[in-house]
């Protein structure tokens, strides 16, 4: 049995004296945002960290080509530990949500685990997932197979106000709406033309007098992308980009299935025909969090020095892939405070707050408790037995789907 107290030692010691260039790594990241699946300096950048660092890393893992693994292995037999990074940008805005800092935390509790994994038993992989934001990196990923020799999973995401060990995320579909109507002069020949605008203007009606009949953890919302070319032609074509999401997968269908009868409907109101498609890889299922594993963190986190708070029934929250990676293995998603006042996510002031000092600093805290978290799992059997069995109970009741047999 190793001395698990000079394990830990060992392994935060490893991040401590790679703390300048995680921080480099980090910054440099922030300061390049790339989209869903063009992040291939990020991708390049982390995947080189990994290597110098001990791990035997396949770039372009399963065929994606932002994705990588790194992979340690210590005796054999034992637990399969996966670290995830996530490392995209939002259009637009940069790194607003953060992912520079979830890239530096994952690399760095990697890095310290592989630093004494040659005496336990087990393994540590650290996965790069691409496009978080909408592309699916993880659908695209487990549906390549990636995480089939995974055992249990963790990630954490920065937030601010209080630091979380878990919380619910709602699933969620992005669909994209086009109505097909026949152009005409809108002045001298409208009675000639089939209006595909109102199509779309009246999906929005439709949607807007359907949300009272709605549960209030549902969300509707939308933006038109086409809505005709000139004031003076009747459109022929629109389109609508639409994300539907509610706290579970059960309920989250329900309402798609009324949002398309809205589509449908509005179609036969005006004349028009309707295209719905339904953006497979942005399907996210929602996050149901391994307590025993997230227990360990919080309990890590507090040995460091930091807080964590139990997240409230009326949190606000939004989608994220790791919902599908929860819904077929034990896992872990919890947030870190960046800043103590809360701060809106997807904004320029959280983009802005992602890179400085104090951000950097707390991500590392959580990073080693993410270490400690993984050496948990590595060494404690009781751990993953506990996880285990949680998913197992909640497979049973069909609050998690458990891997396709
Ligand atoms: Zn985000
Ligand atoms: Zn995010």
């Amino acid at each position: 049995m190793p001395d698990i107290a000079a394990l830990r030692k060992r392994a935060l010691h490893a991040i401590d004296e790679r703390r300048d260039s995680l921080f480099e790594l980090s910054r440099a990241i922030h300061a390049n945002p790339e989209t869903a699946y063009e992040e291939r300096q990020a991708a390049a950048r982390l995947a080189d960290f990994l290597e110098k660092n001990g791990f035997k890393v396949q770039r372009g893992y399963r065929g994606i080509e932002t994705s990588y693994r790194g992979d340690a292995s210590g005796k054999s037999g034992g637990p399969r530990v996966a670290i995830l990074a996530e490392y995209d940008a939002l259009a637009e805005l940069g790194h607003g949500c953060g992912h520079n800092l979830i890239a530096m935390i994952g690399t760095a509790a990697a890095v310290a685990v592989r630093q004494v994994i040659a005496d336990v038993e087990g393994s540590v992989a650290a996965i790069g997932t691409p496009a978080e934001e909408g592309g699916g990196g993880k659908v695209a990923l487990l549906r390549a197979s990636a995480f089939d020799d995974v055992d249990a999973a963790m990630m954490i995401h920065p937030t601010t106000g209080r630091s979380l060990a878990g919380r619910h995320s709602l699933a969620s579909n992005r669909v994209l709406v086009e109505y097909f109507g026949k152009a005409a002069h809108a002045a001298s020949q409208p009675d000639q033309g089939i209006n595909a605008l109102d199509g779309l203007i009246q999906l929005f009606n439709s949607v807007n007098a359907m949300r009272q009949q709605l549960r209030p953890d549902a969300r509707i919302h939308g933006i038109i992308t086409n809505g005709g070319s000139a004031a003076n032609v009747i459109p022929d074509h629109t389109a609508g980009r639409f994300s539907v999401r509610a706290l579970d997968r059960r309920y989250q269908q329900d309402v798609l299935r009324r949002f398309i009868a809205c589509a449908e409907g509005a179609a036969t109101a005006t004349g028009t025909t309707v295209k719905v498609t339904v953006h497979e890889n942005a399907g996210y299922e929602n996050m149901v969090f391994s307590t025993p594993m997230a227990e360990r963190w919080t309990r890590h986190m507090k040995d460091l020095g930091m807080q964590v708070f139990e997240a409230r029934d009326d949190e606000r929250v939004g989608s994220t892939d790791m919902g599908n990676v929860m819904q077929v293995l034990p896992a872990i998603h919890p947030y870190i405070a960046i800043a103590s006042e809360p701060v809106p996510g997807h904004s320029i002031a959280f983009r802005d707050l992602a890179v400085t000092p104090g951000a950097l600093d707390n991500a590392l805290v959580a990073a080693k408790a993410l270490a400690l978290t993984a050496l948990d799992v590595l060494t404690d059997a009781s751990v993953l037995q506990r996880a285990r069995a949680e998913f197992e109970e909640r497979r049973k009741t069909g609050v998690v789907k458990g891997r396709a047999s």
